[in-house]
């Protein structure tokens, strides 16, 4: 009921530079669709990542707060599942057509909060929005089964809502990620509380505007802030049937188990060290600018980043022209035409990854390209790291082991597809990979052996498109995989199934004595 911040308003003109914003207001939370200021004593400080300017205070809000939120949404429940489905795929629609319609206001949102380059930002933002396209198709997937199983008698089977649920997300994709729990999540008759990364919770607090617009009743999505407080809140209460979790394996592996611990289902997405195997025989080109964008886009601050090269014979060679491809990138701040890769997320980040690519010198590998102490000239306080490329690493080397998460590509030299193979398997994370080649055999042997969730062949970021699932293993995902992010994955984790088996014989035929062996169909 108060007024909405800066970057929640409904301005049709918002912040499209990195000039300092004279005065910045407090991100408020959003509660039965109202965006309310909180009575928080503590807020957390969110700085553009290119100017370390303070662009708005996130709260860390009160359990009352907190509580309330739930409440809305368990009040918010029973109403909204009985919405029929026919009017929440209306909603969606609208909610589908409203952010299109601000894609540039959302993208803006996270240029200024997360850093990345514009052009960029309207991918995070395109590919949260095919999700709530796929969700529309919820009549279809959310029809059951029937079968008739003997005479006179017939199972069939519903999905049906859990009840509230809630997402967690990282600061990484501040409209995709949301956008993976918000449409399954709801259209599927589910209320829910939505925790946005504390770094950069600007493009949520649109996304709930447009909620709202497109006719979400109210408590149907909530919008609550904080970092772990927020986090052991939700874990704790017991009206959240459901948690979607996004981030780091330390926060995931943390909440898979208390979440789960606590009866509730989790789905956890966690982190990644994503290998490129690179055969002599490939297009030397097409796999030169693959890597080069998959590895140094968005500041090499994507899970599924193309961080770590295993270049088979003699493709080493190939190196230097990797690293004068990728000096010739832009570093700039993200609303600059032209900027290739903006900053990473905070000052601590950029420490964090100069400390580790100066551990690889410390260890034995070269230096290829060293983008440590860049500044663009108007930027001069931003959190720079340009492109790095470090060769000759070996597996015991902590570059290698580590989640780098930015503009860091380690490259490791093999003999062999088959040592490629058994390198890339013994990593924890099997998040994606890629292999770069014009052999289908050699494709295809590589499909068959290695174990990694999602691989492209020739194609450097195979995040598959909403109608299918996004499908991690190993340590990148946790509880072994079991629930992925949406397709109809995702619309079975939100959704409790319910059989039904139904005897209407239409003459006397039922059995006139009681049978208490065990019931069979024949
Ligand atoms: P993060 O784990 O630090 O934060 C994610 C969320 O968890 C935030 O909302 C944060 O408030 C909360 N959180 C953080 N630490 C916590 C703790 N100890 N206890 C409770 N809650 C906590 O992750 P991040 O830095 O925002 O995101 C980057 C990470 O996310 C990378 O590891 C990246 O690989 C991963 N990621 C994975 C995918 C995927 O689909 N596999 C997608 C995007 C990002």
């Amino acid at each position: 009921t108060q007024p909405m911040s800066a970057l929640a308003s409904t301005a049709t003109t918002f912040p499209t530079t990195h000039e300092k914003i004279a005065q910045p207001e407090d991100t408020p939370y959003f509660i039965d669709n109202a965006f309310v200021p909180s009575k928080a004593e503590k807020f957390i400080d969110l700085y553009d990542p290119a100017t370390n300017n303070l662009v708005t205070r996130v709260p860390q809000m009160t359990n009352d707060e907190l509580q309330a939120a739930i409440d809305s949404a368990q009040k918010a429940f029973p109403a909204w599942r009985n919405t029929s489905v026919l009017a929440r795929q209306q909603i969606m629609f609208k909610f589908v057509g409203l952010i299109r319609e601000n894609w540039d206001r959302l993208a803006a949102s996270i240029t200024l909060e997360q850093g990345k380059t514009f052009a960029d930002a309207k991918g995070d933002v395109l590919r949260g929005l095919q999700v709530a396209e796929a969700a529309c198709a919820a009549p279809e997937l959310l029809k059951g089964e029937i079968l008739e199983v003997a005479k006179d008698m017939e199972t069939r089977s519903y999905k049906e809502p859990l009840g509230v649920v809630a997402a967690i997300c990282p600061f990484n994709f501040p409209a995709m990620i949301p956008l993976w729990c918000i449409p399954i999540a709801t259209v599927t008759g589910n209320t829910m509380i939505l925790k946005p990364s504390e770094r950069d919770p600007g493009a949520a607090m649109i996304l709930v505007e447009l909620a709202k617009k497109a006719g979400f009743p109210d408590g149907v999505i909530n919008v609550v802030h904080g970092a772990h407080d927020t986090v052991n809140f939700i874990l704790d209460a017991p009206e959240v049937k459901a948690i979607s979790f996004v981030g780091s394996n330390k926060a995931g592996e943390y909440i898979y188990n208390r979440g789960s611990a606590n009866g509730k289902r989790v789905q956890a997405n966690l982190g990644a060290k994503n290998h490129a195997a690179v055969l002599p025989d490939c297009n030397k080109n097409q796999f030169i600018n693959a890597v080069v964008g998959a590895a140094f886009g968005a500041a090499g601050q994507r899970c599924m980043a193309l961080s770590t090269l295993v270049m088979v014979g003699e493709t080493k060679e190939w190196l230097p022209e990797v690293a004068e491809s990728a000096k010739r990138l832009s570093v700039n701040g993200g609303f600059e035409p032209g900027a290739d890769l903006g900053p990473v997320i905070s000052p601590q980040s950029k420490e964090r990854i100069e400390s580790l690519i100066a551990s690889a010198e410390k260890e034995g590998a070269t230096i290829l390209l060293d983008g440590r102490g860049f500044k663009p000239e108007k930027y001069p306080n931003g959190n720079w790291v340009a492109p790095t490329i470090i060769s000759n690493v070996t597996p015991d080397m902590q570059c290698y082991k580590e989640e780098i998460f930015g503009p860091v590509l380690v490259c490791l030299n093999v003999d062999t597809l088959d040592d490629a193979i058994e390198l890339i398997n013994k990593n924890e994370y099997g998040n994606g990979t890629a292999i770069f080649t014009k052999s289908g055999a050699t494709a295809e042997t590589f499909r068959k052996n290695i174990e990694a969730g999602q691989i492209g062949i020739n194609v450097p970021i195979p995040v598959p498109l909403p109608m299918f699932s996004f499908t991690g293993n190993k340590r990148s995902i946790a509880g072994g995989g079991a629930n992925t992010f949406y397709g109809r994955p995702g619309v079975n984790f939100y959704t409790q199934q319910k059989t039904v088996t139904a005897m209407w014989a239409s003459s006397d035929a039922i059995s006139k004595k009681a049978d208490v062996a065990m019931p069979t169909h024949n």
